[in-house]
């Protein structure tokens, strides 16, 4: 690989974290509201500050302070993002704070149309005009991701989320256990799961599981059990995880009743085991987004208080060179020592959810990861549900940006589409952010009637 080619991969260029995998996340937080089936008990907020958080939370005082609004809130994050030197021409939104599908329908249309307003730097007549705008804007959303429960994954719910502009769900699954659900009010059951899983992959979103281990109602052994049945039955098998140990926090139902039922969370030392014991099973295909939620110490009554329990991990697997399948530990932005480039592609073909996906990675002999692309077919309907190119975001008009994506971005395409050819589907449809349109374009896809998916014939 060249030097220009290096360069373009991020490497020699100082990484801000925040931005290592190719885009800048951006946080926007929804006003407080409780969720439809009540609280589960381990949840903090819902009335005065929003489901899951507490008021000590950053993000959610930052929020608080611009009284929830999605405009000011962008707005101001970009001003931040930009002073701190992160690239702010590829966003990734992030929704959190809630269950935003069971928000007032026209409360989430304006939450959205916002966002886009605040991106392009003007304000639009509609969702629609404020994509579109988004296609060439100065600060594009290539990305959105939208946290839900898989109880909230009707047809209708996803038609909305498409609407919307999303490219990336994540639900609550903590453990598939119909006993844990109930002890523990989730308000769903495991065929909730399994059948947001497979519409929500079928739609063309990229899936992510949050898990909490040592819930009431588990232990160790069942945890470990559960945890493989996620890659083991096909049913599952998501393409992202958050990792949240069992935490006792203020102002959750499980404060108030830990004693009573004699409940106590996994210390340190345990919630380490489980989850190196947890790291080892994921396979090549999951990406473990986060381990362990970062409430305030304050607010946490019982539980680990070391946030940064995944670097110690980490560090373990890599002193005593265990392979680690799982793709954040692979990727190159995390492995910039002695790097080959000669990369090759690789395909993994695995079933889930009635139908096959597959699973295509630039790799390298050491098996440094530098992109990855998701295929799924099902009933004869090929999508694509992920591409991505890792290294460091680049601006869009920066020198060399282009080739970032073109270069393996359009070899990892092609040979989707010969893939989508061999199992004789006419044609091939791409989720795409707003703001990756014209990169399809040029590709030969084009925006399909309904405004949402790339689509090309084959
Ligand atoms: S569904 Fe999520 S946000 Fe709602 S109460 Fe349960 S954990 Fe909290």
């Amino acid at each position: 690989m060249s030097t220009k080619n290096k360069i373009e991969l991020g490497i020699g260029i100082k990484k801000p974290v925040r931005s290592i995998s190719g885009v800048t996340p951006l946080t926007v937080v929804l006003a407080p509201r409780k969720c439809n089936h009540g609280t589960c008990i381990y949840c903090p907020g819902g009335e005065s500050v929003p489901q899951s958080y507490t008021d000590k939370s950053p993000a959610i005082m930052r929020a608080m302070k611009l009284k929830y609004e999605p405009y000011e809130q962008v707005k101001v994050r970009l001003n931040v993002l930009k002073l701190m030197k992160h690239p702010t021409d590829k966003i990734e939104i992030i929704i959190l704070g809630g269950t935003f599908l069971q928000y007032p329908r026209k409360y989430k249309y304006n939450f959205i149309k916002k966002i886009f307003d605040a991106l392009n730097g003007k304000s639009s007549k509609d969702l629609q005009e404020a994509k579109k705008i988004n296609e060439t804007a100065e600060h594009r959303c290539v990305a959105m991701c939208i946290e839900n429960r898989p109880d909230n994954c009707t047809d209708k719910d996803i038609k909305e989320m498409l609407e919307f502009g999303a490219t990336r769900v994540e639900i609550g699954v903590q453990m598939p256990d119909d006993k844990i659900y109930k002890k523990t009010n989730r308000g769903h059951t495991i065929q909730d799961v399994v059948e947001a899983t497979e519409r929500l992959k079928n739609a063309g979103f990229k899936l992510g599981y949050h898990i909490m281990p040592g819930l009431p109602g588990s232990d160790k052994e069942k945890d470990l059990r559960l945890f493989k049945k996620i890659f083991q039955d096909e049913k599952f098998r998501p393409d992202q995880l958050k990792i949240y140990p069992c935490q006792i926090i203020k102002d959750s139902p499980l404060a108030k009743t830990y004693k009573l039922i004699g409940y106590t969370p996994y210390n340190e030392k345990e919630t380490k085991e489980i989850l190196i014991k947890m790291m080892k099973i994921i396979p090549d295909y999951c990406r473990v987004m986060r381990m362990m939620r970062e409430f305030p110490k304050e607010k946490l009554i019982e539980g680990t208080e070391k946030l940064d329990l995944r670097k110690d991990i980490e560090e373990e697997f890599r002193n005593k060179g265990l392979k680690i399948r799982e793709i954040r530990m692979r990727e190159i932005g995390f492995n910039k020592k002695n790097l080959n480039f000669d990369v090759k592609i690789k395909i993994i073909e695995y079933p889930a959810s009635n139908g096959k996906e597959y699973f295509l990675e630039f790799t390298n002999k050491e098996d440094i990861l530098f992109g990855l692309l998701r295929l799924r077919i099902f009933n004869k309907t090929a999508i694509i549900r992920e591409l991505h190119i890792y290294g460091q975001a680049l601006n869009l008009g920066e020198e060399g940006a282009e080739s970032q994506h073109i270069g393996l971005g359009k070899r990892l395409m092609k040979k989707a589409e010969e893939i989508v050819k061999k199992n004789k589907c006419k044609e091939i449809k791409v989720i795409s952010g707003v703001g990756v349109r014209k990169y399809y374009k040029k590709l030969g896809y084009k925006l399909d009637d309904e405004g949402v998916y790339m689509v090309k014939d084959l």
